[in-house]
């Protein structure tokens, strides 16, 4: 490695730097520390649009927002001014005891946009919070109303939910739960609602109604196994993310409601990826038109030009908390952070000026196609998803799906080949291998057709050469 000052092109010695200073002291999150410290990482130092650039001038197409973050597209000089001028007027508050404009504003603005009687917001830092909040706040709803022994929660397999020890119990990767047990007990994981590698026979599956209530069933048989009376919350995202983008069956999320509403759980809606717009709606749940007691979110909250998480609560939860003498023991130092704040009432300004829901609604079934025209590679075995959150899953064996990657082909498919191959193509992307091998792809909700073909145009060569590569 070159130290700074030894190379004749001051930038070259600038990558070097970074990469030397990156190797010693950067911690990666779910990052290597051999990777990081064999090869180096990616710099990058600038966006603009639906692009990125890195440290050598590189031009990237963001095919995934960031992460599922960046909605408003990079570079937006009217929301970074608004956090700017709000810093200015004033950097920091806290929301313990006290308000300032930017958090009580956005507040009443995420109310106004949430279903039914969503009326009450509390703010947090990111997802992982939000998660950790709404478990939090539903043990603490249910002692409140002479309820103490519900405290479980129940998620879905393989579905991702946050890092901090709550939230990752309510996660159903078991990779990333094993290292860190026990856990917080009292969470339990049911079906999801894959379709294409069901849990359920052919026969079921293959009916979309009947499958829709064979998943909300598995919620309603863990009820009862757990013992109803101890379980107080079921965390679902509109559209499972890990795993690759399963999309709800009809009527599922109607059945859930009913469900929980018998035995009196109450269902909190997982929205940190599928709000602001990833589906074409505000929310998520409002596409697949059920309202949930929570919704917890973060990301395109702010289009991530600042950090900031919120869990969006019923009336009829928060109400036994207007009692005089009973309060949530519960906040976060940077929560509602009055630059995150503005910088989210900006975007949501963006949202409204450029009509950022009506452009994923108008366009959606364009990017859609678009991916299942790869469906003509042989590795590409299924392409789901809505709105502007789809997933291609890479097979073995198209004509018969029953033969699969194993865990190690799937890895060395994924971190070994994919993911540096598609980055080298010039495309931010996510090679996920949390369960069957999936490309995953949520663009900034301002891309068009220009950009559904730019990413047709990178992945198909990729994807073609992935399987020849491991063919051949
Ligand atoms: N819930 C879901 C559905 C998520 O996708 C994520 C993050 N990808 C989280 C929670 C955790 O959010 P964060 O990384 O902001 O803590």
């Amino acid at each position: 490695m070159t130290s700074r000052g030894e190379n004749a092109d001051p930038q070259a010695d600038l990558q070097a730097d970074l990469q030397a200073k990156a190797r010693d002291h950067l911690w990666p999150h779910f990052g290597s520390l051999a990777a990081l410290r064999a090869k180096g990482l990616p710099v990058i130092t600038r966006g603009e649009g639906c692009h990125v650039w890195d440290d050598q001038g590189r031009r990237y197409l963001d095919a995934l927002a960031g992460l599922f973050v960046v909605q408003a597209g990079h570079g937006r000089d009217e929301i970074v001014e608004r956090g700017a001028e709000q810093g200015r007027q004033l950097g920091y508050f806290p929301i313990w005891s006290y308000g300032h404009p930017p958090a009580i504003e956005l507040a009443a603005r995420l109310a106004e946009h949430a279903p039914g009687d969503l009326n009450r917001v509390f703010f947090t830092t990111g997802g992982s919070e939000a998660v950790e909040t709404a478990w939090k706040l539903a043990r603490h709803y249910f002692k409140v109303i002479g309820q103490p022994q519900r405290y479980k929660v129940i998620s879905r397999t393989r579905s991702y939910h946050g890092t901090t020890l709550g939230a990752l119990s309510i996660t159903g990767v078991t990779a990333l739960r094993s290292p860190y047990e026990p856990i917080t007990p009292g969470a339990y994981h049911v079906a999801t609602t894959n379709s294409y590698r069901s849990a359920f026979p052919d026969e079921i599956t293959a009916d979309p109604e009947a499958f829709a209530k064979a998943c909300a069933d598995s919620i309603e048989q863990a009820i009862e196994a757990e013992g109803p009376e101890t379980v107080a919350a079921v965390f679902l995202e509109p559209v499972q993310n890990s795993g690759g983008s399963f999309t709800p069956p009809p009527g599922y999320f109607a059945r859930v409601r009913e469900i929980c509403d018998r035995y009196g759980v109450l269902l909190v809606s997982d929205e940190v990826i599928c709000a602001y717009g990833r589906l074409g709606h505000m929310f998520g749940c409002e596409r697949y038109g059920y309202v949930p007691d929570m919704i917890t979110s973060a990301k395109g909250l702010t289009s991530g030009y600042a950090p900031l998480g919120a869990v969006l609560v019923s009336d009829r939860i928060a109400e036994p908390f207007t009692e005089p003498g009973v309060v949530f023991t519960h906040g976060l130092t940077f929560a509602g952070h009055p630059v995150s704040c503005a910088v989210a009432l900006a975007n949501l300004d963006v949202f409204e000026r450029e009509d950022l829901l009506g452009n994923v609604l108008a366009h959606e079934d364009d990017l859609r196609g678009r991916m299942e025209s790869l469906l003509d590679l042989p590795i590409v075995g299924d392409v789901r998803g809505a709105g502007y959150f789809l997933s291609l899953e890479l097979v073995k064996d198209k004509a018969n799906k029953s033969i699969k990657f194993t865990q190690q082909e799937s890895s060395a498919l994924i971190r070994g080949h994919l993911g540096p191959k598609l980055y080298e193509a010039g495309i931010i992307c996510r090679a996920d291998d949390r369960g069957e091998p999936v490309i995953q792809l949520a663009p900034p909700l301002v891309m068009g057709p220009e950009g559904f073909a730019e990413i047709e145009k990178i992945l198909r060569p990729v994807l073609a050469e992935a399987w020849t590569h491991i063919n051949g």
